[in-house]
Protein backbone atom coordinates (compact mmCIF):
# COMPACT_ATOMS: atom_id res chain seq x y z
CA UNK A 1 0.00 0.00 0.00
CA UNK A 2 1.24 3.17 -0.79
CA UNK A 3 2.68 5.53 1.72
CA UNK A 4 2.60 9.07 2.18
CA UNK A 5 6.19 10.70 2.95
CA UNK A 6 6.88 14.32 4.26
CA UNK A 7 10.01 16.26 3.09
CA UNK A 8 11.28 19.06 4.34
CA UNK A 9 14.68 20.43 4.60
CA UNK A 10 16.30 23.98 5.77
CA UNK A 11 18.20 25.47 2.99
CA UNK A 12 21.91 24.36 4.43
CA UNK A 13 20.30 20.45 4.01
CA UNK A 14 18.18 20.80 0.83
CA UNK A 15 21.04 18.89 -1.27
CA UNK A 16 21.40 16.17 0.98
CA UNK A 17 17.44 15.51 0.64
CA UNK A 18 17.20 15.65 -3.02
CA UNK A 19 20.66 13.56 -2.63
CA UNK A 20 18.77 10.96 -0.51
CA UNK A 21 15.48 11.26 -2.87
CA UNK A 22 17.56 10.63 -5.84
CA UNK A 23 19.60 7.53 -4.25
CA UNK A 24 16.24 5.83 -3.10
CA UNK A 25 14.13 6.98 -5.89
CA UNK A 26 13.05 3.61 -7.42
CA UNK A 27 12.30 2.90 -3.46
CA UNK A 28 10.09 6.07 -3.13
CA UNK A 29 8.29 5.94 -7.08
CA UNK A 30 5.40 4.28 -5.49
CA UNK A 31 4.47 6.45 -2.62
CA UNK A 32 3.11 9.35 -2.51
CA UNK A 33 6.16 12.66 -1.66
CA UNK A 34 4.27 15.82 -0.20
CA UNK A 35 7.45 18.49 0.41
CA UNK A 36 7.45 22.03 1.46
CA UNK A 37 7.95 24.50 -1.36
CA UNK A 38 11.58 25.19 -2.13
CA UNK A 39 12.31 21.24 -0.71
CA UNK A 40 9.94 20.05 -3.18
CA UNK A 41 11.60 22.30 -6.17
CA UNK A 42 15.19 21.55 -5.57
CA UNK A 43 14.23 17.89 -5.40
CA UNK A 44 12.18 18.37 -8.76
CA UNK A 45 15.60 19.34 -10.36
CA UNK A 46 17.77 16.47 -9.25
CA UNK A 47 14.96 13.96 -9.57
CA UNK A 48 12.63 15.06 -12.60
CA UNK A 49 9.83 12.15 -13.25
CA UNK A 50 9.60 11.66 -9.33
CA UNK A 51 6.03 12.79 -8.61
CA UNK A 52 5.65 15.03 -5.65
CA UNK A 53 3.07 17.53 -4.22
CA UNK A 54 4.11 20.70 -2.75
CA UNK A 55 2.74 22.76 0.05
CA UNK A 56 3.59 26.51 1.36
CA UNK A 57 7.51 26.87 1.78
CA UNK A 58 8.75 26.31 5.20
CA UNK A 59 8.71 30.27 6.63
CA UNK A 60 4.96 30.74 5.27
CA UNK A 61 3.38 28.27 6.86
CA UNK A 62 4.33 25.28 4.95
CA UNK A 63 6.20 23.57 8.00
CA UNK A 64 1.93 23.92 9.69
CA UNK A 65 0.55 22.30 6.87
CA UNK A 66 2.47 19.50 7.00
CA UNK A 67 2.09 19.49 11.41
CA UNK A 68 -1.90 19.79 10.47
CA UNK A 69 -1.63 16.64 8.10
CA UNK A 70 0.36 14.57 10.74
CA UNK A 71 -2.59 15.45 12.85
CA UNK A 72 -5.23 14.44 10.29
CA UNK A 73 -2.92 10.69 10.49
CA UNK A 74 -2.26 11.67 6.78
CA UNK A 75 1.21 11.45 6.82
CA UNK A 76 3.12 7.77 7.26
CA UNK A 77 7.06 8.87 7.47
CA UNK A 78 8.82 12.37 8.16
CA UNK A 79 11.92 13.28 6.20
CA UNK A 80 12.95 16.19 7.65
CA UNK A 81 16.58 17.95 7.50
CA UNK A 82 16.90 20.51 9.20
CA UNK A 83 19.85 23.30 9.59
CA UNK A 84 21.21 22.92 13.55
CA UNK A 85 23.84 25.86 12.91
CA UNK A 86 21.61 28.48 11.61
CA UNK A 87 18.73 30.17 13.68
CA UNK A 88 15.39 30.17 11.38
CA UNK A 89 12.83 33.13 11.71
CA UNK A 90 9.95 29.99 11.86
CA UNK A 91 11.58 28.39 14.85
CA UNK A 92 8.67 27.44 16.92
CA UNK A 93 7.03 26.17 13.62
CA UNK A 94 9.50 23.87 13.39
CA UNK A 95 9.20 23.14 16.84
CA UNK A 96 5.21 22.68 16.38
CA UNK A 97 6.10 20.25 13.54
CA UNK A 98 8.65 17.93 15.59
CA UNK A 99 6.18 18.18 18.59
CA UNK A 100 3.28 17.18 16.60
CA UNK A 101 5.37 14.10 15.14
CA UNK A 102 6.20 13.09 18.51
CA UNK A 103 2.76 13.52 19.79
CA UNK A 104 1.28 11.13 16.97
CA UNK A 105 4.83 8.59 16.94
CA UNK A 106 5.49 9.21 13.39
CA UNK A 107 8.70 7.18 11.97
CA UNK A 108 10.93 10.23 11.56
CA UNK A 109 14.52 10.97 9.77
CA UNK A 110 16.65 13.95 10.80
CA UNK A 111 19.49 13.21 8.42
CA UNK A 112 20.64 11.27 5.50
CA UNK A 113 22.61 8.37 7.95
CA UNK A 114 19.01 7.65 9.47
CA UNK A 115 16.92 8.64 6.75
CA UNK A 116 19.05 5.66 4.75
CA UNK A 117 18.39 3.05 7.85
CA UNK A 118 14.53 3.67 7.04
CA UNK A 119 14.78 2.73 3.73
CA UNK A 120 17.51 -0.26 4.63
CA UNK A 121 14.20 -1.02 7.33
CA UNK A 122 12.27 -2.10 4.35
CA UNK A 123 9.92 0.05 5.76
CA UNK A 124 9.30 1.66 2.08
CA UNK A 125 9.10 -2.25 0.26
CA UNK A 126 6.28 -2.78 -1.50
CA UNK A 127 3.18 -4.38 0.74
CA UNK A 128 -0.10 -6.41 -0.52
CA UNK A 129 -2.80 -3.80 -0.76
P1 LIG B 1 11.13 25.25 2.17
O1 LIG B 1 10.64 25.14 3.65
O2 LIG B 1 11.26 23.87 1.64
O3 LIG B 1 10.08 26.02 1.43
O4 LIG B 1 12.44 25.98 2.21
C1 LIG B 1 11.32 24.32 4.57
C2 LIG B 1 11.54 25.03 5.86
O5 LIG B 1 12.31 26.00 5.87
O6 LIG B 1 10.97 24.65 6.90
Amino acid sequence: MAMTIAAVAHDQKKAALADWVHRHQEQLRPHHLIATATTGSVIRKMVPGLDIRTVKSGPLGGDQQIGAMIADGLIDLLVFFPDPLTPMPHDVDVKALLRLALVYDVPCAFNPHSADLIVASRMLAPRPA
